[in-house]
């Protein structure tokens, strides 16, 4: 990927995955550049297809666009960063991220956005006086 996307991205999501608002400098390992509409499906390598995203959401993201709304079993497509507003779709309930819409419902389980680890590691940097957001 080029150096100077893979730099406005990092820019311009200031250090937080943009799926589950974890920050990058409490993590182990370096954020990647995520595909919000996989290569796979088409989806370009440009400013508007790209995000920051952690090594845990990359993984369990992987190439869908969609998944399945758990309140309701509808398909919905996934949260969109570059289209979709975060707090228009999550809220925070401690270190639980809470699906307010059909597509955030889907986004948290396809991405396992409460996997416990990933819980267990936000209630820690809650700990140490980080603010979610
Ligand atoms: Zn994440």
């Amino acid at each position: 990927m080029d150096k100077k996307i893979e730099l406005a991205v990092r820019r311009r999501a200031d250090g937080i995955c943009e799926y589950c608002r974890f920050p990058e400098v409490h993590s182990e390992l370096r954020f990647v550049i995520d595909h919000i509409v996989a290569r796979q499906h088409g989806g370009a390598t440009t400013l508007a297809n790209l995000a920051l995203a952690c090594g845990f959401c990359n993984r369990h993201k992987g190439p869908n666009v969609a998944g399945v709304d758990p309140s309701d079993g509808s398909l919905a497509r996934l949260f969109h960063p570059r289209t979709d507003d975060w707090r228009m779709h999550f809220q925070w309930d401690g270190a639980e991220i809470v699906g307010q819409t059909a597509i955030a419902r889907a986004t948290v389980r396809t991405l396992a956005l409460n996997d416990p680890m990933q819980i267990d590691a936000r209630r820690a940097i809650i700990l140490c006086g980080r603010t979610l957001y």
